[in-house]
């Protein structure tokens, strides 16, 4: 098992270096599950494929992140926050989206805004790419 995880997570950096953000879909029931994962979480189907997400979202909640316990690797963000973000595809998973400091997250609640629309990025972080979201704006 464990040589069939890191072969899934090098398949997934690998496509990310070409651009492409790819999850897994299960043949069965059709769920999407991302991050990939070999196992469907809807129905258990062993045999899932992998399969390019659209990366258009929906951002549900914000939590900013606690000053002091910020990365400083995340500084290079810019502003940004933690969200359940759900996938266009279903899958739902906490994610980093750009784009939202305490001012802009106090009006998307003020104006009952949520979800509001996002959509994943790749982002370069030092020497390997991983996935952001930004908001659509
Ligand atoms: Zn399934």
């Amino acid at each position: 098992m464990a040589v069939k995880i890191e072969k899934i997570v090098e398949t997934f950096y690998e496509a990310l270096e070409e651009g492409k953000i790819l999850g897994r879909k299960c043949p069965e029931c059709g769920a999407v599950e991302f991050p990939p994962v070999y196992a469907c979480n809807s129905c258990g189907c062993l045999h899932t494929e992998w399969y390019e997400i659209s990366g258009k979202a929906k951002m549900h909640s914000i939590v900013m992140p606690a000053a002091l316990s910020s990365k400083p690797e995340y500084k290079a963000l810019g502003k940004y926050a933690y969200g359940e973000v759900e996938l266009e595809e279903g899958s739902r998973l906490n994610a980093v989206v750009r784009g939202i400091n305490k001012k802009k997250r106090k009006e998307l609640l003020e104006q009952d805004k949520l979800p509001v629309d996002c959509h994943a990025s790749i982002y370069q972080r030092d020497g390997y790419k991983t996935v952001v979201f930004d908001l659509d704006e």
